[in-house]
């Protein structure tokens, strides 16, 4: 059995934090808000993964209520939802992604994202897809006020 997910987050800049995507904190002059380590990547990649297990969103299992998590590595978050698929007797056969920011450029930072992202979910580096492109200027991530970022993952069982 195939099913494949799909994952979408956005989080507004911040100044005055770490700007953490895909698990790997990348040197720029804002960070992302938000409950956990804000990293958009992760998070898009894990709705993708729980949706692929028709299973609820990150906000479910991870919601903005719970103290204990405040500031939570988001590769915790990964790990969980690779859990969740196990349990289900699901192995994911890979996830792509993309980033959309006007600032910074991170394609640099793709293969340490792939390696990291690819540790919390129990897979290889080459079963998962970073990549990244602008917004050529238009919409909220072209006035640079925060990032987005959108993910697949198929899963078989
Ligand atoms: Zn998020």
């Amino acid at each position: 059995m195939t099913r494949v997910g799909i994952g979408y987050d956005v989080h507004p800049f911040q100044e005055g934090r770490p700007l953490i995507l895909g698990g790997v904190e990348i040197p720029h002059t804002h960070g992302l808000q938000g409950h956990s380590d804000a990293d958009v990547l992760c998070h898009a990649i894990a709705d993708a993964v729980l949706g692929a297990l028709g299973l609820p969103d990150i906000g479910y299992y991870f919601p903005p209520s719970d103290a204990s998590i405040e500031g939570i590595c988001s590769l915790r978050i990964l790990e969980r939802c690779a859990a969740l698929a196990a349990e289900k007797g699901y192995t994911i056969e890979n996830v792509d992604s993309s980033l959309v920011a006007e600032a910074p450029r991170v394609m640099k930072h793709a293969p340490l994202m792939k390696e990291k992202i690819s540790a919390a979910l129990g897979i290889q580096p080459d079963q998962v897809g970073v990549k990244a492109t602008t917004n050529e200027r238009m919409g909220f991530v072209g006035r640079e006020e925060g990032i987005a970022a959108m993910a697949v993952a198929c899963l078989v069982k």
